[in-house]
């Protein structure tokens, strides 16, 4: 027997369009009994109508962890309260086994009695109208652009109704969602995320605004009451995101608190980019927290952006250049050139502080120029004076390198200079876009520059670059070399990545080589090129050339 009210009921039943391509029920929350009517195989289900749905091997296998993840929302709804009347997931389902899927919405609406308790819940699956196919498909296209605006409209308007509550940012990427693609597919990729943004909307109400802010980065803001609460909160999305179709995939999440309400929106989001970003690769530890810290840093990162452009104008930044030696002759073979920020009041700021950030705001591309521009003036200077010049290398972000013309920028000033192409090298370091950096490359190569892998074997694709990538020179980086240096399997990797590198027509150098010991293993492993605080810091021009003169004198 139905407890529902007879109000209840008689809307239902006015409701129904009796077409078989609709199915809709009433379940009892009291009783657990359901009352299903449209669609006549469902005439006669008495059980949990989401468990014989989930069972009935109508719905299309692949809309099925929507489906649960939806089935759970409205379980969870029942048992322990919502504070929303409806919610609605889109799936693929077809209402007799011989028919094709289509693309439904499936509707539930949960009715309440007057203490506001949920008495029953009226679901409805019906297939989209062409209007609605058309509408979705417009707002699909339009959304991914458009939803970070929304989103910060949408966040400002409920932080203005949560005056006096406290906010939570919560950020979550995919652990190296480049890493999946490249397992499971891009298709599955797409999949998973389109899944995570389903799932996502699904688990925030109405109070809680969310986003996908760029492929595989979402956001979600929400209140704060205390840790327990928010990681009770993070814990569930992490539970019902996880797991989709058997995949291994790991979300990273990120959280700040917004403290001072002045803020912009994208501000707070910033944080917890920032907290996202500072657990990465943390194998313990999936959930950053904004702290302290972290604000000096993103203090220093703002004085360093307010700086910039002034430095620019001022000359601020100058090439330093580091030798590379012989090992076996100790002569001078070649440098490299490292950017300096020569601050006013600051002193020298290292490359390792300015250059993350250029690279996220694009002002890496200026201090590429003015690096590039000092080699090749470095380089007509010593022909002009009558020294015999070594090759410079230069590093190129990979930042900027599918849009802009670097080609074309560094031909440019090979003649604008004048100067032997052969001297101007250029290091780029390995990435996961392996393929799209192997064409830049190759048309650098083909105008004659010399192209050097930099920092091999510091991560994760040094080999499929070097499968992909014409490179005719290849730098061991500082870190592989000294930690591989420490045991006899790492000094036979080492040595075996140097005889691989030989045997297919590469040419060698280690960097940061910092003992003596380090450059006689590397002589002995048959690489004779060696770059390293053991036989010189970068220094300023000056001193580079007394070097030169002094090592190279005969
Ligand atoms: P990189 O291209 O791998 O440059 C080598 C870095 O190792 C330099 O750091 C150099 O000073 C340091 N190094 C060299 N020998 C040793 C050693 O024996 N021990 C130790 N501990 N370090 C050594 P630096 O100058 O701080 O530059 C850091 C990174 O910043 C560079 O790594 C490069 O990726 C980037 N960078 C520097 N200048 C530029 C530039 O003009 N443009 C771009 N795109 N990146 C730059
Ligand atoms: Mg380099
Ligand atoms: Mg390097």
């Amino acid at each position: 027997m139905c407890k529902v009210s007879e109000k209840d009921v008689r809307l239902f039943v006015s409701m129904l369009d009796r077409d078989k391509h609709s199915l809709h029920f009433l379940w009892d929350c009291n009783t657990g009994t359901v009352v299903t009517v449209g669609c006549p195989l469902f005439d006669d289900v008495k059980e949990d109508p989401l468990d014989f749905l989930r069972e009935s091997g109508l719905i299309d296998p692949e809309s099925m962890p929507a489906f649960n993840v939806f089935s759970s929302r409205i379980e969870e709804g029942v048992i322990s309260g919502i504070d929303r009347n409806s919610l609605s997931v889109e799936i693929n389902m077809k209402f007799a086994p011989d028919e094709e899927y289509s693309d439904c919405g499936f509707y539930a609406h949960f009715l309440r009695d007057d203490a506001g308790k949920i008495t029953a819940v009226h679901g409805t699956i019906r297939p989209y109208s062409k209007k609605e196919l058309f509408e979705r498909r417009v707002l699909k296209e339009f959304s991914s652009e458009q939803s970070p605006k929304i989103f910060d409209d949408a966040v400002a308007a409920m932080m203005a109704r949560h005056k006096n509550e406290e906010i939570a940012f919560i950020q979550f990427d995919v652990e190296r969602f480049k890493l999946i693609n490249e397992k499971y597919g891009v298709e599955r990729g797409d999949e998973l995320l389109s899944y995570l943004s389903t799932s996502l909307a699904l688990l925030c109400n109405e109070e809680q605004p969310f986003c996908r802010l760029t492929s595989d980065v979402f956001m979600l803001v929400t209140t704060y009451e205390n840790d327990k609460a928010l990681m009770d909160f993070i814990h569930k999305i992490e539970s019902l995101l996880t797991g989709f179709k058997d995949m291994d995939y790991r979300l990273i999440f990120g959280v700040a608190i917004a403290e001072d309400r002045g803020l912009h929106t994208r501000r707070h989001g910033d944080n917890a980019t920032i907290a996202r970003r500072s657990i990465k690769g943390n194998a313990l530890n999936n959930i950053g927290f904004f702290n302290g810290r972290m604000k000096n840093e993103l203090h220093r990162k703002q004085t360093i952006e307010d700086d910039m452009k002034n430095a620019l104008l001022d000359n601020q930044f100058v090439m330093y250049l580091q030798p590379k030696y012989s090992i076996s002759t100790g002569k001078i073979i070649g440098a490299e050139a490292l950017a300096r920020w020569i601050h006013p009041q600051k002193g020298m700021i290292s490359p390792a502080e300015f250059v993350p950030i250029f690279e996220q705001n694009g002002f890496i591309l200026k201090l590429d120029q003015i690096i590039w521009d000092s080699a090749c003036k470095k380089i007509r200077g010593w022909i002009d004076s009558g020294i015999t010049p070594v090759p410079i290398s230069v590093n190129i972000s990979r930042e900027y390198i599918h849009t802009f013309d670097v080609v074309g920028e560094l031909t440019h000033l090979v003649k604008k200079y004048d100067i032997p192409i052969h001297y101007l090298e250029l290091e780029i370091t390995e990435s996961t876009d392996a393929e799209g950096v192997s064409d830049v490359v190759s048309r650098l190569k083909e105008a004659g520059f010399t192209m050097l892998m930099d920092d091999f074997g510091s991560g994760y694709s040094s080999l499929n670059m070097l499968k992909t990538t014409q490179f005719d020179v290849l730098k061991i980086d500082r870190e592989f070399l000294s930690e591989f240096m420490e045991s006899s399997r790492g000094r036979k990797i080492i040595s075996h990545t140097i005889s691989m590198s030989q045997d297919i027509g590469l040419d060698i150098i280690a960097e940061g080589v910092e003992t003596k010991e380090q450059a006689k293993f590397l002589s002995e492993c048959g690489c004779d090129a060696a770059q390293g605080f053991f036989y010189s810091k970068p220094v300023t021009q000056e001193e580079f050339d007394k070097q030169l003169k002094a090592v190279n004198k005969e």
